[in-house]
């Protein structure tokens, strides 16, 4: 059966920060796509909104610029993309003072759905989110979008949803973590919850352990003072780690609403259990002889702040106790490659001669390069010569199940933003949970700097210092392989 698209109404989507990276490089390439796709209803328009002095029409210059750097093939689709540009408007603004707001109001109509993309820095969501109700231009319907980072500790991330909070409920607060918006994310959940065969070996009686690698080769180049305040946990794991973690360990939702979804991540988050030190290994990049050192990168010769974060954590509850969840993410390592891997245990009792402790069923869902997901079972070796046991994976990648219509596996953001646009918050974070994500990592880092853990530095290139290796081979497993 295939189940209905949810139409798109007619909106009005305000993106500030229009000129901005994100913006140029994701949201409007997306948004092109999508309006390719037939998803833009006639009347419904795109407004940037920064300081930078433009008319409409360098803006739509500046966004057709953008689309042809950043958009793919779809950009050689000029009828398409004239008409797509021809709905974009710009407006001069300053989210802290007061130019081009009524020309903003002007523009805004209130009897479509509104939404009002704040892709700029969080220190200008309390000034975006004042004026636009001073000027009275966003409305009880409205929707806001806000981006990462969102905070960087409990204490900021509270002060950040009361201030949203002051002018918007939380039903209209959109808290972007682009993994969510991944095809292969809610897969998984298709895949836990849509079919018999994995809720029932999905806890301690046949999961031996859970493995969650996002690792990248980019070092932080040049947004090294940037990042140097932060580092891989508040980077990576707060947000989008937490988030994987969360989807893998959550109680089925009795359905596939917002809430519901967000009532069982966040009873996760609260499960998790404080993280020894011993099973925290954090690291910095070396140099090679190409290219710089993290320390280098962030311009600071003594930064501890780590570029590589790998832990074990336990999730005290009866589904999962006794499964370690092992997390690991960095910059500048041997491959760009994300991926949860569900190993479950081994046979209690083999009838065949080969080794059987050499073969696994592991469920590997593949976030990047390659969305998918493969099941690795056993089977016999086709062929003469007695019963020997080999592991082939059994292969749903998209591309292959699918076939032509895997071609339409829609990219995170243009996902999420048509999610705004029909008012499904259910792959968005809610305020309570990024909270509770802060309130359990924000004692982790104040342990290591109190304790003024030096990373340990790992070769460019690697998996990430040889002490990441040891966490798990003290337990006598191993990490999968980081490949392409
Ligand atoms: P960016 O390239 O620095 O763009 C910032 C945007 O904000 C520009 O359009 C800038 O335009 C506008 N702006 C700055 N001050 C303003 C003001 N007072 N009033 C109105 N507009 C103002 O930053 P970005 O990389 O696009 O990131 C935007 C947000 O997304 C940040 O919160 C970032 O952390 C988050 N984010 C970005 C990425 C990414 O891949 N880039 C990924 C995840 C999250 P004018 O200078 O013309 O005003």
């Amino acid at each position: 059966m295939v189940s209905r698209v949810i139409p798109v109404e007619t909106f009005d989507l305000v993106i500030f920060g229009g000129t901005g990276d994100l913006a140029r490089r994701k949201i409007l390439p997306g948004l092109f796509r999508r309006f390719r796709a037939g998803q833009m209803p006639a009347q419904s328009r795109i407004i940037g909104a920064a300081r930078s002095e433009l008319d409409t029409a360098g803006y739509r210059q500046m966004i057709a610029d953008a689309v042809a750097e950043f958009g793919g093939d779809e950009s050689n689709d000029k009828k398409s993309l004239q008409d797509f540009l021809d709905r974009l408007d710009y407006v001069t603004i300053d989210a802290k003072g007061e130019g081009g707001w009524a020309t903003l109001a002007g523009l805004v109509r209130q009897d479509v759905v509104q939404a009002f993309y704040f892709s700029v820095a969080p220190s200008l969501f309390g000034d975006l989110a004042e004026r636009l109700h001073t000027h009275k231009i966003a409305n009880a319907k409205s929707r806001i979008v806000v981006e990462k980072p969102f905070g960087r500790d409990l204490e900021t991330a509270r002060a950040l949803n009361q201030t949203l909070a002051t002018h918007f409920h939380e039903s209209q607060i959109y808290r972007i973590d682009h993994y969510l918006g991944k095809e292969t994310v809610q897969n998984l959940m298709a895949v836990r919850f849509g079919n018999v065969l994995f809720e029932p070996l999905w806890n301690n009686h046949y999961v031996d352990h859970i493995q969650i690698t996002v690792a990248e080769t980019v070092g932080v180049g040049g947004r090294g003072a940037y990042y140097d305040k932060s580092g891989a946990m508040r980077d990576m794991v707060q947000n989008h780690l937490m988030q994987l973690l969360c989807l893998i360990a959550m109680e089925p939702p009795s359905q596939f609403g917002a809430d519901e979804v967000r009532d069982e991540k966040l009873k996760v988050i609260r499960a998790l259990e404080p993280v020894e030190p011993h099973h925290i290994v954090r690291g910095q990049y070396d140099a090679t002889t190409d290219e710089p050192s993290y320390r280098n990168d962030a311009e600071n010769p003594r930064s501890f702040t780590e570029s590589f974060i790998a832990m074990k954590c336990h999730i005290a509850n009866w589904r999962w106790a006794g499964v370690p969840f092992y997390l690991r993410t960095g910059k500048r390592m041997k491959a760009r490659s994300s991926e949860i891997a569900v190993v479950f245990k081994d046979l209690g009792h083999s009838i065949f001669d080969d080794d059987q402790a050499r073969h696994r069923n592991i469920l590997s869902i593949r976030l990047q390069p390659n969305e998918g997901m493969d099941l690795q079972v056993t089977i016999k070796e086709p062929g003469p010569g007695g019963m020997r046991l080999i592991d082939v994976p059994l292969d749903m990648t998209f591309a292959e199940a699918l076939g032509d219509d895997a071609e339409d596996v829609t990219d995170a953001y243009e996902r999420l933003i048509m999610d705004v646009i029909r008012g499904n918050q259910t792959l968005f974070m809610r305020g309570d949970e990024v909270e509770a994500a802060w309130g359990w990592t924000d004692p982790l880092i104040v342990g290591w700097e109190a304790r003024n853990d030096v990373p340990k530095l790992y070769d460019a290139g690697s998996a990430g210092p040889e002490d990441a290796m040891m966490l798990l081979h003290r337990d006598n497993r191993k990490w999968r392989d980081i490949k392409v």
